[in-house]
């Protein structure tokens, strides 16, 4: 089996990952995120607020709404300019990105006559109310970042930040990509994790570069492997129609090297456009040099769910232990799912089951905490380490006489006899060291 088919399968055994609406046969391409998906995915978006937001004085974060006045989108380009060229075969009716055909005049799949690229605007439209017409039709954002240009004088006005500032903002985006695939990889519907860095233009070369520097170590920290990561500047004729330089950060996926977060330099382009479109002049006072001025923008626009992906992948790992396969994910401290997993080591002593239980409600005061007393030692050490818990803590007849638990570290499997009042102090140092 391959790494991803194991990844893919692990996400469904455990419950990190379903398939969307499956027992209908699943929609393609869409994908639910079970108890512990849900769990990595809040603490990369926690992480990724702490590094951006609470641990800096620059930057304020923006929770904008995914519907906006379909002028935003005239402005911004998306309209006219955020197309792909798609290609249909012919014969066996299948669709290809124009791009991915590299040059091919016949079907990759079936060898069937291709027809000639044809723009399609990758925006989902609705309509907005009760009246289907052209008039009511409305877009899902593409992009978080519009929601953050279009406030940008009701931030200045409401908390007076000086040059250079930036916006944070996590949420949903919907492109209706062609391809979708490689599991979550590309989606319709997917999260963004975005910050617009509004800089003074002649700062904004320096700034791209400190920024990608930031966001590549962020990655890093949070336990990526080095090896696996790495900057791919962007040609100027990949550049998207609002960029002036970009700098992509990828991961080596199973299925090659892939765009985990792009860094853009947006000049001015987008605030020059809404105060064109908008009526309203986008501009920023420098009090100091008396000066008005369109700040250029700097931008570090990540997906949510391919870093899910890529910190799943750089955490399976395969050891033999005896003659057995260890399966363990070694999610960094910040990113594991659960904290501690509290085992009684025999479930039909009733004084062992009600003191790992008591452990488990104290515990959960202070950090993500599981019981589990549903199969054996051995297999229940497994489930945890599958799910990357950081310790686990058996309860055993000798608990009952010396208030002593086993605590077992996941990626050493050492294991250490702590008293049952300094349990907490053990995990929390070992959680902030
Ligand atoms: P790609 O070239 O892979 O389609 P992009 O360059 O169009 O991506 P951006 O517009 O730079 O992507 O979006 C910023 C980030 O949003 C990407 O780095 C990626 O992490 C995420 N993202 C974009 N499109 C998708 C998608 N269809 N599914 C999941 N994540 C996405």
């Amino acid at each position: 089996m391959d790494l991803m088919d194991k990844i893919v399968s692990l996400c469904k055994r455990r419950g990190f990952i379903f398939q969307s609406s499956e027992i209908y046969g699943g929609l393609s391409n869409t994908w639910d995120y079970g108890p512990f998906g849900v769990e990595l995915k809040n603490n990369i978006k926690r992480a990724w607020w702490k590094a951006n937001v609470y641990q800096r004085s620059d930057i304020l974060g923006m929770d904008a709404a995914i519907l906006m006045h379909p002028k935003v989108w005239e402005a911004s380009g998306h309209t006219a300019n955020f197309f792909d060229l798609k290609s249909d075969c012919k014969s066996c009716k299948k669709r290809f990105k124009t791009e991915d055909l590299k040059g091919k005049t016949k079907c990759p799949e079936c060898g069937g006559e291709l027809t000639e690229g044809r723009p399609f605007n990758l925006m989902f439209k609705t309509h907005q109310g009760p009246i289907e017409d052209d008039a009511n039709i409305i877009y899902m954002r593409p992009e978080t970042a519009q929601g953050m240009f279009v406030n940008f004088l009701n931030i200045l006005d409401s908390r007076h930040p000086k040059l250079p500032f930036g916006l944070a903002q996590i949420g949903k985006s919907f492109r209706n990509e062609i391809t979708p695939g490689n599991f979550t990889f590309r989606t319709r519907e997917f999260e963004q994790m975005e910050i617009e860095y509004f800089v003074r233009p002649e700062e904004a070369d320096k700034k791209l570069e400190e920024w990608i520097e930031y966001r590549f170590n962020w990655y890093l920290e949070l336990g990526i492997k080095k090896e696996g990561l790495r900057k791919r500047p962007h040609g100027k004729e990949e550049l998207a129609h609002y960029a002036r330089a970009c700098t992509d950060i990828e991961y080596s996926f199973p299925f090659g090297w892939s765009e985990l977060e792009g860094i853009a330099n947006r000049t001015d382009f987008d605030l020059r456009q809404h105060s064109k479109v908008s009526g309203k002049d986008l501009v920023y006072f420098d009090e100091v040099k008396k000066e008005r001025l369109t700040p250029y923008i700097i931008e570090p626009s990540g997906g949510i769910d391919r870093s899910v992906l890529a910190f799943l992948v750089d955490a399976y790992s395969e050891e033999k232990v005896k003659d057995e396969t260890r399966l363990v994910l070694k999610l960094h401290r910040d990113l594991a799912p659960v904290k501690v997993a509290v085992l009684p080591l025999l479930k039909n002593r009733q004084e062992i089951v009600d003191m790992a239980r008591a452990l488990t409600q104290d515990l959960k005061k202070s950090f993500i905490t599981v019981y589990d007393d549903t199969a054996a030692i051995g297999k229940l050490y497994r489930r945890q380490d599958e799910v990357g818990t950081l310790y686990c803590v058996t309860v055993d007849v000798q608990s009952l006489e010396d208030k002593q638990v086993t605590v077992r570290d996941r990626d050493t499997m050492k294991q250490d006899r702590i008293a049952i009042e300094k349990l907490k102090e053990y995990v929390s140092d070992k959680l902030n060291k």
